[in-house]
């Protein structure tokens, strides 16, 4: 046995040189029969854990004088230099993975505070040693565990098994730094309780459905009668308190001050009242749920149809911190058009204009992130939010990584993406529904036209992204391509990071 080895064995984080890894990779991978990924190699209580690899599937290796406890798998004993050692195999189960986290805290997420920040979320549990390999080169901070329960139900996924993949992840490509995991569009209680329970530290919750968007342009009787109806118990206020606070008064923003009629302040409230009071009472069963663990909340409400005015903002922030909620990020619903998987839609001199106010808000009632939802593609907007925002921004995506997997598909077994493609298309109509897109399938460039090695090409298509985009779950549904499409990019995993690389380093330069 090497002194390389011995010497790691005794280290808290071996932290080794690029060379030294490879190394003792090599080492460990004749002693187990793997092949090694030497960033994974981590040392703590006298131990050396790896992930390898046997074919298609990944073990987690332990080295060490005992064998270790608390992991299930195969141990193959050694003796080296007239000692014992122990080499143990272990499957990459829920309760390895959970073993894991507990011995090297490093692969536990953690909140990340007012830390300018983006969510990489995985739908296939593969991307994350891709993502983080492009978040290495960049001043962001990582949520590599990120998704919706919409999206679970649709890839069939628990958010322990979202979990778990990103600690896989993590644990491959040796991310020391720490990273977040995004709870992400909780609608229930229940949605937090199955989030806790696996983990998650950042909690997004959407009270989308508590939003009122007829107020947006109702007449002031309508509004009084909205107003009057709220839940004021929930809101522990009344309309006359909310007047007396908030209407005709200056507010300091900074820059500017902002003074608010009464017809706007009721439109806000009757807007977002009940939103309101849903963030709270999810806030609070969220307070009990953690108890003593640290947790950071977002409220989105970038899902509903009309826009998130200054006013509205401000009545939104001003309540909840009046109700003593304490949150890390806030997702308005922005002007213009946020698409799934494409660039943003509208007017740029209006989005920075209206933004710039939104910063406003942020710093003068937090200061507290914005978070740009469907923000994976917006590369027009990404230069005005960062110079506006500073470090109080948060990007989020999640789709854009499904494409690059289409686009790596694409690269290494066209024929299988050229039957997703055909799939696609027959199921855009029925599942686009639920998703704020606008591509026509006869805009998108014919398929059959395309030589293999230009089938990459559709993935830079509009129509084609969109169409591609919000047919995941189908796609990943259907019995004929979920193991050819696993398998692809499974026995080629390179090709597929590197895309990832290639694309979010796009996403993350603008913002360092
Ligand atoms: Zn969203």
């Amino acid at each position: 046995m090497s002194d390389l080895l011995l010497n790691a064995l005794k280290t808290s984080d071996p932290a080794l040189p690029a060379a030294a890894a490879e190394t003792l990779a090599a080492e460990l991978g004749d002693l187990s029969g793997l092949t090694v990924y030497p960033r994974s190699i981590a040392a703590g209580q006298n131990r050396l854990f790896f992930l390898g690899r046997r074919g298609p599937e990944k073990l987690l290796g332990i080295f060490a004088a005992d064998a270790p406890a608390g992991f299930s798998g195969e141990e193959l004993p050694l003796t080296m230099c007239h000692a014992a050692f122990t080499i143990k195999r272990c499957p990459t189960t829920p309760a390895n993975a959970a073993a894991l986290r507990a011995a090297l805290p490093f692969l536990a997420a953690r909140p990340l505070g007012l830390q300018k920040s983006a969510g990489a979320g995985d739908r296939l549990g593969l991307a994350t040693p891709g993502h983080l390999r492009a978040f290495r080169q960049h001043t962001l901070a990582p949520i590599v565990a990120q998704q919706s329960i919409r999206e679970n139900a649709r890839t069939g996924r628990a958010p322990q098994q979202v979990m778990d993949d990103a600690t896989w992840g993590v644990f491959q490509e040796g991310w020391r730094q720490g990273f977040g995991a995004d709870a992400d569009h909780l609608k229930t209680t229940a949605d937090i309780d199955a989030c806790a329970a696996a983990g998650y530290t950042f909690f997004t919750i959407d009270p989308g459905e508590h939003v009122d968007n007829s107020a947006h342009t109702a007449p002031l009787p309508a509004l009084e009668t909205k107003v009057a109806a709220l839940p004021w118990h929930a809101l522990d206020s009344s309309p006359a308190d909310l007047e007396t606070r908030l209407a005709e008064k200056a507010i300091d923003l900074g820059d500017f001050s902002l003074t608010i009629s009464r017809a706007d302040l009721l439109r806000a409230a009757a807007k977002y009242g009940r939103a309101v009071a849903h963030t709270v009472a999810m806030y609070r069963h969220l307070a009990g749920v953690m108890g003593s663990r640290p947790f950071e909340l977002e409220m989105s409400v970038d899902e509903t149809d009309a826009i998130t005015t200054l006013t509205e903002h401000v009545y939104i922030v001003n309540e909840l911190k009046r109700l003593a909620v304490q949150w890390v990020s806030l997702a308005p619903r922005y002007v213009g058009e946020f698409e799934k998987g494409v660039d943003y839609i509208g007017d740029l001199a209006a989005f920075e204009a209206s933004f710039a106010q939104h910063v406003a808000v942020s710093r003068a009632f937090g200061p507290y992130k914005l978070s740009l939802h469907s923000g994976s593609d917006k590369f027009s907007i990404y230069p005005i939010a960062s110079r506006l925002a500073g470090d109080l921004v948060h990007l989020k995506t999640a789709g854009t990584s499904y494409l690059e997997a289409l686009r790596a598909i694409a690269h290494l077994n066209p024929a299988l993406f050229r039957q997703i493609a055909a799939f696609a298309i027959n199921r855009y109509p029925t599942d686009r529904a639920s998703y704020h897109v606008s591509a026509q399938i006869d805009k998108m460039p014919a398929v059959a036209g395309l030589p293999d090695d230009r089938l990459g090409a559709l993935l830079d298509d509009f129509h084609a992204r969109e169409i591609l985009h919000v047919t995941f779950g189908s796609v990943l549904n259907h019995p004929p391509f979920r193991r050819p499409f696993f398998d692809t990019l499974k026995n080629d995993e390179e090709t597929y990071y590197k895309m990832l690389e290639t694309h979010f380093n796009k996403h993350f330069t603008p913002f360092d």
